[in-house]
């Protein structure tokens, strides 16, 4: 059964406060239920987060094996590789809902700040690729005289989200459409809290 983009945005967030609190309920991870979804996955949403170990997604929202399409990298940065994934989440898999999440003292804004202070240390070329990638919504944000590596982390999320929409006329047309919400939300490391900082689409 297919949820609403509402009801998978509510089951997503009442996950999340199981986790908050620790009243966690471990579900769908027994071998009956493993061996049930073998043949066919059917997840109520898609992920896209950093690949930080501490953002672990099936833990942090309470859910189990194949609730969750997960799409992660270094400080969530798109790629065409990002956008077929979750193109395919969409078209293919027909989740209602897409999370777009960013986390306080991101590792990857933390490097794009260093970069663009000429002070970031790396031998790695393609290190250079992704900090690259982030840099606009640094300077940007800089110009605009916000300059903490959370504030920087939020509107980072924010353009992804933007960026999502403008470079994928399928995720943006279910969205027009009303089969799918696409929301961008931040991670407290600390309280395992998720705040919800943008929408696109019916959530409510
Ligand atoms: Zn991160």
């Amino acid at each position: 059964m297919t949820l609403t983009p509402a009801q998978a945005y509510l089951k997503f967030f009442e996950g999340n406060e199981r986790f908050i609190s620790g009243a966690l309920s471990h579900p769908r991870q027994d071998v009956e239920h493993r061996t049930e979804i073998a043949e066919r996955q059917a997840p109520f949403a898609a992920l896209f987060g950093c690949s930080d170990s501490r953002l672990s997604a099936e833990i942090i929202f309470d859910v189990g094996l194949g609730d969750l399409f997960v799409v992660r990298n270094a400080g969530q940065v798109l790629a065409e590789t990002i956008l077929g994934s979750l193109e395919y989440s969409v078209e293919v898999l027909k989740v209602p809902l897409i999370v777009i999440l960013g986390h306080d003292d991101c590792g990857a804004i933390d490097a794009t700040m260093q970069a663009s202070a000429g002070e970031l240390k790396t031998e790695g070329e393609f290190i250079q690729n992704l900090v690259s990638r982030i840099q606009p919504t640094v300077e940007a944000a800089r110009l605009a005289g916000t300059g903490s590596i959370d504030e920087i982390t939020d509107l980072h999320v924010k353009d992804t989200v933007s960026e999502l929409l403008s470079r994928s006329t399928l995720i943006d047309s279910a969205v027009r459409s009303g089969k799918l919400a696409v929301v961008g939300a931040t991670y407290q490391l600390a309280l395992g809290k998720v705040t919800q900082l943008v929408t696109f689409g019916e959530i409510n």
